[in-house]
């Protein structure tokens, strides 16, 4: 079961109280620092209310009772227990009625601008749209993209990790977009995972889920290495590059989508699919992510400069035209950003040596 913490006022008084807040199977319950229940709301008649400071302000309908939730990640987490939980489609309607508000900014815009800039008003849409539609939109990128990718062989899943003697490998992963994760305090949970494919890749889907390919694994010879690509990639997760690229590629009618059906299969899905697979994000958001990626190794004390020296590898082994560099800035000119923004690291390896072993076995089916 998840919890977090939260602001209480119970609509009688004007106090306020610090409380705990326990996502059970189908209902919310609020309770005080001493374990007292102060409200069980179940999740189909939450009404919440978002607001620009970012803080959840939830309330049951008909009471004037209210909680105010600070930790976005958890925040979160309470809009997805709602959306799967909600039989009676609220929480889906209201999220709806968000989308249509953004449509109808979105329209409006255009009618604004002489110009139908698209990227411009991607850029003012993207940190509107709510994180449970990011989410269901990157359910949706995941499921096209497993059916487009094919695993080298027939009878090997597409992800690597799921055999036994991959455990090891998983753990090192895991250890490793942890401290990450830690570093970066995203508003999403991060997904990790290793795909079977022969690319030195890596992706990052709307929501948090990125995808390390082997091809990148096999070409990282440090976990440093691999820690900086990662860290690239959340890097587009925390700027929501994923949702941005969809409204841009496919704007309005994604937004036209999410409001009056389903979306899920939809032309907009494909097209998102395709631009995170080919990475072809804007230069200008892979030199943020790089930026990012690096303060992030800067912050735990990784090798930042690793990211560099990886880039330049494949470079030179593939020349150009490897799915990681493809419209990326001059690999060169991104070497010498990176180097410009790394400080100096631990000198200790992100994992000791077996860690990386079983981390570079992953894929690797006995
Ligand atoms: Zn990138």
């Amino acid at each position: 079961m998840t919890s977090g913490t939260g602001i209480f006022f119970d609509g009688n008084s004007s106090a306020r109280q610090d409380v705990t807040v326990e996502l059970q199977a189908t209902t919310l319950v609020v309770r005080s620092r001493e374990g007292e229940q102060l409200a069980q709301w179940p999740y189909g008649e939450l009404d919440q209310a978002e607001s620009p400071d970012q803080i959840l302000r939830l309330s049951r309908r008909g009471s004037l009772a209210r909680l105010e939730i600070r930790d976005h990640a958890f925040a979160t987490a309470i809009d997805e227990m709602a959306l799967t939980i909600d039989h009676t489609g609220t929480v889906q309607n209201r999220l709806r009625t968000k989308v249509a508000v953004l449509l109808v900014v979105a329209v409006a815009s255009i009618g604004a601008m002489a110009l139908f800039a698209l990227p411009a008003l991607a850029t003012r849409l993207t940190p509107l749209m709510p994180f449970a539609i990011e989410r269901k939109l990157g359910q949706a990128v995941d499921a096209q993209l497993r059916n487009s990718l094919r695993s080298r062989a027939a009878n090997t899943p597409l992800e690597c990790g799921e055999a036994e003697n991959a455990k090891a490998g998983r753990a090192a992963l895991s250890l490793l977009i942890g401290r990450l994760e830690a570093a970066a305090s995203l508003p999403v949970p991060l997904r990790a995972g290793v795909l079977r494919r022969a690319e030195a890749n890596a992706i990052a889907l709307p929501g948090g889920q990125i995808y390390v390919f082997e091809g990148l694994i096999a070409k990282a010879e440090t976990p440093d290495e691999l820690a900086g690509v990662i860290a690239h990639e959340i890097g587009h997760v925390a700027r929501r590059d994923g949702v941005k690229s969809v409204l841009e590629t496919a704007g309005l009618s994604f937004l036209f989508g999410m409001v009056f059906g389903d979306f899920v299969g939809g032309g907009a899905i494909v097209v998102a699919a395709k631009t995170v697979l080919q990475s072809s994000y804007s230069r200008d958001a892979e030199t943020a992510s790089d930026a990012y990626g690096v303060a992030l190794m800067n912050m735990i004390g990784g090798n930042a400069e690793a990211l560099g020296a990886l880039l330049a590898r494949i470079d030179d082994l593939h020349g150009k035209g490897a799915s990681l560099l493809r419209d990326h800035p001059e690999t060169a000119t991104r070497v010498v950003a990176i180097r410009s923004l790394a400080k100096p690291g631990s000198g200790r390896p992100l994992l000791d040596s077996a860690q990386w072993t079983a981390l570079k076995n992953i894929c690797v089916e006995h």
